[in-house]
């Protein structure tokens, strides 16, 4: 497999599975860039940092190129700035220094919290449609719309329940067909499934890889397990104790129809060792 590495001065680890298989989307992106190695850069974060208020730093210096297609986990402890740093992507917050650039132009984001955040009296078509309510998109075409969506997370028969009626997991479903009915370019995750129990939260990520693929989506999913990062990725940062700088970097090949079987398997277990490895030598050198 032909290496995508770019210098990267804040990478000690640069760690390539030799197991590449063709439609990956790394290997979609560097064909959307016009074939060979050239990979696209939807988003360039230089400098990046965040103070707050109260005297604590919580992120930075941070230089990150968010790649077009890619599946990018931010890993690091709790209180590194891992939600500080993707709000700031989604500029829902100002950095105090360095800035964000948008390459070919800023895309379409969606965001989904770590909290499905659904409104309790609204049904469950309703809490979907809502980004189309607020464009003011006429009601036949956002209801058709969240419809699809909710049909895609697998919960074509709740349009009509309401939140308090759904499980953990049923919720985030919603929290996520939320995002997709905007159809975003750019999807920005927050620890969506830290809640769930583990089959849930397999169920969901292997759910979520495959609306990755059918989009040909973007996504910085932030995440402090090291096996979430190591099943859904094609490349992990990982990140240092509070202020959060990047540590190390992992580009991965898994793949692409990844299921329960992957889990089980040397390369995955390997690629869990590793990126463990690079964590704790983050948190233990910080202390
Ligand atoms: P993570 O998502 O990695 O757990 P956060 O980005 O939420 O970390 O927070 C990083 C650090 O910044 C934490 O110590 C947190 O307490 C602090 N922090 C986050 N938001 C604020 C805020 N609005 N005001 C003050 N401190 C904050
Ligand atoms: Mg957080």
């Amino acid at each position: 497999m032909p290496s995508t590495r770019r210098p990267c001065r804040n990478c000690k680890i640069d760690y390539l599975p030799q197991r590449g298989e063709a439609g990956e989307p790394s290997a979609l992106a560097r064909q959307r860039a016009g074939g060979g190695n050239k990979l696209t850069v939807i988003a360039q974060l230089r400098g990046l940092e965040r103070s707050f208020s109260n005297g604590i730093k919580a992120l930075g210096p941070l230089d990150l190129d968010i790649e077009g297609g890619e599946f990018l986990s931010l890993l690091g402890p709790s209180g590194c700035g891992k939600s500080t740093a993707l709000r700031i992507i989604a500029e829902l917050l100002m950095p105090s220094a360095g800035g964000l650039a948008w390459p070919g132009g800023k895309p379409r984001i969606g965001f989904v919290f770590q909290d499905p955040t659904l409104m309790p009296w609204s049904d469950v078509r309703g809490n979907v449609r809502l980004p189309l309510d607020l464009k003011r998109v006429p009601r036949r075409e956002s209801n058709s719309r969240a419809q699809a969506a909710l049909a895609r997370v697998g919960l074509s028969g709740f349009s009509d329940a309401y939140p308090r009626a759904l499980s953990g997991g049923m919720r985030m479903r919603v929290a996520i067909a939320r995002a997709l009915v905007a159809k975003p370019q750019l999807l920005l995750m927050d620890e969506p499934f830290a809640a769930l129990d583990e089959i849930g939260r397999d169920a969901l990520n292997e759910d979520l890889l495959k609306l990755w693929r059918e989009d040909s989506l973007t996504i910085v999913f932030v995440t402090h397990s090291v096996y979430e990062a190591s099943f859904l990725s094609t490349r992990i940062v990982t990140l240092s104790p509070r202020p959060g700088r990047i540590v190390s970097e992992f580009r991965l090949s898994p793949p692409p129809g990844r299921t329960s079987e992957w889990r089980a398997s040397r390369e995955f277990v390997e690629t869990a060792r590793q990126v463990s490895l690079s964590l704790r030598t983050a948190v233990a050198t910080a202390a």
